[in-house]
């Protein structure tokens, strides 16, 4: 299987060199919050298969789900047809939305999703008289895709830097990144100071703005980076006194990562658009919506011969198969009680972690619900990150697959973002494996052994 991977799969964000000298670890299948690989070893999905399952792998529901839908139709179009699961889907994701959000527009992944609002404001604005208005503002170290619409608000330079040439202008303000304060100050005794470049901006240029894009709550590409209370509540105050549209990419945040079903409903934001993909079919399928008001969506209708339409739709648009996933985790949730119930785990999290500040190279440890980043830095006096090359984050994630856990870093910043489903148990052994390996990699293995401080509480429950 390894020598056939190695020569015909070109895997995404990897240098495919150093996969070919690699071992590669195969899954074969999952049960539960474990993948299984070939070799029939069992690890805990400490990152949710990349941020998008739910509640565990083969959840009977959802199974079922899928296997009834496979019974009366795979897929047909949404182009000119219309199917049962997207709309009985799209009733229940208006149900739960933030207030105001009551047209669903599918596409199937979370870079089209963004892209959807981002053409969609764009046109609305040029279809109610504002058509200066062509720029978006963004955040620094924002992450909204890799498409071309989705990388020109996004702003981590090693994934777009190549295409800048062919990526649009967009504004930038700075995102709330406390540990490295962009403003040089300290919450909360800065009053949000890093609002102050953001409503520069908005009053200089609103003008030229359609809509300002963010990750609400958690940045996540950027390292699991979550913003200080207040600080959504204010970029939706600020948007809306200068008349501009407001994106919520809640690719990540959404379907209860934060505690919330949205993260917005923690700063009781309501959004223009709300962009969701990863966690909407519980992790099974690939799918996306974006959802609007009614205010953005009568701007787009007229006579056939206006062509005031919204030219967009993927061919996969609105599929059945992932609709009727769809539906089934929402009912989980309900079932459940899913959100209720993360109260529990949530706080259980948050105690493991702060075991963690006895790490010695343990910087900065950030938590929103059950999604945690720890970034690691070469010295946390100063702050000093790891030289890039010596890969520290990616080490420490190869030694918890040792030990039975598969977490993915982002740089120097470990990742953990189970399924919702994790079991109090397994978060424990979840946040001891990090632990140690952590340690092994940047204590241990540097000859430092002077710096291991005293077991912290977790290592001896
Ligand atoms: C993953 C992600 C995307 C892109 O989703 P894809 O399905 O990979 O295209 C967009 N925005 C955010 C916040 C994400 O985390």
């Amino acid at each position: 299987m390894a020598k056939l991977d190695k020569r015909f799969i070109w895997h995404p964000f990897t240098q495919m060199r150093e996969w070919e000298a690699s071992d590669p670890l195969i899954i074969k299948a999952g049960k539960g919050n474990y993948l299984i690989d070939i070799n029939g070893k069992r690890y805990l999905d400490g990152v949710s298969s990349l941020w998008v399952n739910v509640h565990g792998h083969r959840k009977k529901e959802i199974d079922n789900a899928i296997k009834a839908q496979l019974g009366k139709i795979a897929h047909s179009t949404l182009l000119g047809l219309s199917n049962i699961p997207s709309i009985e889907l799209a009733e229940k994701l208006v149900k739960i939305a933030p207030k105001g959000l009551t047209k669903v527009f599918y596409s199937d992944n979370g870079s089209t999703a963004v892209e959807v609002a981002l053409k969609m404001s764009f046109q609305h604005c040029a279809q109610t008289g504002e058509n200066k208005k062509r720029k978006f503002i963004a955040f620094t170290g924002a992450y909204h895709g890799d498409t071309f619409g989705s990388m020109s608000v996004g702003e981590i330079d090693i994934f777009v830097k190549k295409y800048r040439p062919l990526l649009f202008n967009t504004f930038r303000a700075p995102y709330p990144y406390c540990y490295r304060c962009p403003v040089k100050k300290e919450y909360p005794s800065c009053g949000l100071a890093c609002l102050d470049e953001f409503e520069k901006i908005l009053k200089r240029h609103h003008n030229e703005i359609a809509a300002c894009v963010i990750e609400p709550v958690v940045q996540g590409a950027a390292g699991m980076i979550t913003s200080p209370p207040g600080f959504l509540k204010n970029v939706r105050r600020l948007t809306m006194k200068h008349n501009v549209l407001l994106i919520a990419d809640e690719v990540a945040t959404g379907f209860g990562r934060t505690g919330y079903m949205f993260a917005c409903e923690s700063e009781k934001v309501s959004p223009d658009f709300l962009c969701l993909a990863k966690g909407i079919t519980g992790g099974y399928l690939p799918l996306a919506a974006t959802l609007t008001t009614w205010k953005i969506y009568k701007a787009f209708l007229g006579k056939h011969e206006e062509y005031k339409s919204f030219f967009h739709g993927h061919t996969y648009t609105g599929n059945p198969l992932g609709c009727a996933a769809a539906i089934a985790s929402l009912e989980v949730f309900e079932k459940e009680k899913i959100i209720e119930n993360l109260k529990r785990k949530i706080a259980l999290f948050k105690r493991l972690l702060e075991d963690f500040n006895a790490l010695t190279h343990a910087g900065d440890i950030r938590q929103a619900g059950l999604i945690a980043g720890i970034e690691l830095v070469k010295d946390k006096g100063t702050k000093e990150p790891y030289p890039s090359k010596e890969r520290v984050g990616h080490q420490v994630c190869m030694e918890t697959r040792v030990q039975g856990l598969i977490i993915r870093q982002l740089g120097d910043t470990i990742v953990i973002m189970p399924p919702l489903s994790i079991k109090e148990a397994e978060l424990k052994r979840i946040a001891r494996i990090v632990f140690d390996c952590i340690r092994k990699v940047t204590e241990l293995s540097c000859h430092c052994e002077r710096h291991i401080p005293k077991q912290s509480g977790f290592l001896k429950t």
